[in-house]
């Protein structure tokens, strides 16, 4: 602060400095713009309080990059030389997480930030039983604390391993970050091939960030991508879940999973996703549903998970569907056993929660249900607490072309119309050929649209 007011004072326009050991650049506001005032209170409140104990303290990753993009950051993480028990000394609303990298979520309002401690450096582990990597060199527990600079290097890409500081307004660059940002350039820290074995997610990480950025993937970065993109067979499926719902929700989920299977990595995540955009239909209703997603997103609105798999999914469960109605069995118990197959399958790879199971076979199970138009059918199934996700599953069929237009249609028309229009709208009911009398049955009263 001190420096700072003298600067101003005498009006000098300080330059980047170099540090020739760690090769750390410490760039001064007037070169970067990226000011006090626009850190989240919260996250300054962590770095005050850490920095007035003693600690070091920074704002990092994705909220320092996306500032200098002038992008709305997610959220604040701070990384600090203070152990995560020292950090949790020293804010009343505060808690360890974590068991592969141990953290700190400090809480204010609404508001949580993440602190992490310094890492050190893959190569010079001291304590080989703190950092631990299974025979693909994989690491599986990574709790060895360091310093600024081997926290740096264990960073994924150089756009992420910016540092900010907020008393003195500086970004602390080793690995030219903030070039890569101006070039919009995706580059991975150190030597690629080892940095995806070490942990294969940083592949799809590469998807994420070269979509949501709208950034190139530097050549070096990209080439052993191909080769490696099975490793991430090995990724447990919940954290595989927790990355691809990074992905979606990323704001860019059309792009980014383009990006995925541009790179080849979606064979282990979505395994059918070369035959669904074959295939016209296909492709539409995943473009589609993608398309949709974003621009919720973007308009503040909120998206179900489970919608967005049921969608993912769709096309595998017709596939399944049909492989046991070939065999002779009947369409509804196919269908349920089906949506089983389909949800087991994918849980081998990419593990959806299975508190998510429920509200995706509901989607699925109703689509059939609008197809009932006639009698009191399309009533009940207006105050089925799902009808909307429903609903809005049925208009991504329509826009496909995997069924009429007309279909969707009908039911936005039908949702909202009076009583007298309703009852107009509804079809003839088929004559039942078991049962004549059927046809015959009472249409009911008023029903409320939900
Ligand atoms: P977003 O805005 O999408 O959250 P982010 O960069 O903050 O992007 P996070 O997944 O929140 O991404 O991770 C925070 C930071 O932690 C990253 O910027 C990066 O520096 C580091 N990081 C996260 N995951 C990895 C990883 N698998 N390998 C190395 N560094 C990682
Ligand atoms: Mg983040």
């Amino acid at each position: 602060m001190i420096k700072k007011l003298i600067r101003r004072v005498l009006g000098k326009k300080p330059a980047a400095k170099t540090d020739k050991k760690s090769r750390m650049q410490r760039i001064p506001v007037s070169e970067h713009q990226l000011t006090r005032e626009q850190i989240l209170p919260c996250a300054l409140k962590v770095t005050d309080t850490l920095q007035d104990a003693g600690y070091e303290a920074y704002i990092v990753g994705g909220a320092v990059r996306d500032l200098l993009i002038a992008k709305t950051p997610k959220d604040f993480d701070v990384a600090t030389n203070a152990t995560p028990e020292q950090v949790r000394d020293l804010f009343r609303r505060s808690r360890i997480i974590g068991r592969r990298f141990r953290l700190v979520h400090v809480l204010c309002g609404n508001d949580t930030i993440e602190v992490s401690t310094f890492r050190a450096s893959a190569a010079s582990e001291e304590d080989d039983t703190k950092q631990i990597t299974d025979d693909t060199g994989r690491i599986v527990r990574d709790n060895v604390f360091g310093d600024l600079t081997s926290d740096a290097e264990r960073r994924d890409f150089t756009v992420n391993a910016l540092y900010y500081d907020p008393s003195t307004e500086e970004v602390l660059d080793y690995r030219g970050g903030l070039a890569d940002i101006r070039n919009k350039t995706l580059r991975i820290i150190g030597d690629p091939a080892t940095r995806y074995r070490e942990d294969p997610v940083r592949m799809m990480r590469a998807a994420r960030f070269a979509a949501k950025l709208d950034f190139r993937i530097d050549e070096t970065t990209r080439a052993p991508i191909a080769e490696l993109a099975d490793l991430l067979n090995n990724v447990p499926p919940s954290r595989m879940f927790d990355e691809m719902l990074k992905l979606l929700l990323s704001g860019h989920a059309l792009r980014a999973v383009h990006q995925l299977r541009a790179e080849g990595l979606h064979h282990g995540i979505l395994p059918m996703l070369d035959t669904i955009l074959e295939q016209e239909h296909g492709k539409r209703f995943i473009n589609a549903a993608l398309h949709n997603t974003d621009l919720r997103l973007q308009a503040g609105k909120s998206v179900s998970p489970a919608f967005l798999f049921a969608s993912l999914l769709w096309h595998e469960l017709q596939i399944n569907h049909h492989k046991r109605l070939s065999r002779g069995e009947l369409s509804i118990p196919a269908f349920n056993e089906a949506m089983d197959d389909t949800l087991n399958q994918q849980r081998s790879r990419l593990a959806v929660p299975r508190r998510l199971d429920g509200m995706m076979k509901e989607i699925w199970s109703l689509q059939v249900r609008f197809e009932q138009r006639s009698g009191s059918r399309p009533y009940r199934l207006l105050t089925h607490p799902r009808f909307r996700a429903g609903y809005d599953f049925i208009l991504l069929r329509a826009e496909s072309g995997e069924i009429a237009a007309e279909l969707g249609e009908w039911w936005t028309t039908f949702q909202t119309a009076d009583e007298d229009t309703r009852a107009s709208m509804l079809l003839k009911e088929p004559v039942s050929a078991v049962n004549p009398k059927r046809r015959r049955r009472k249409k009911p009263t008023v029903v409320a649209a939900s």
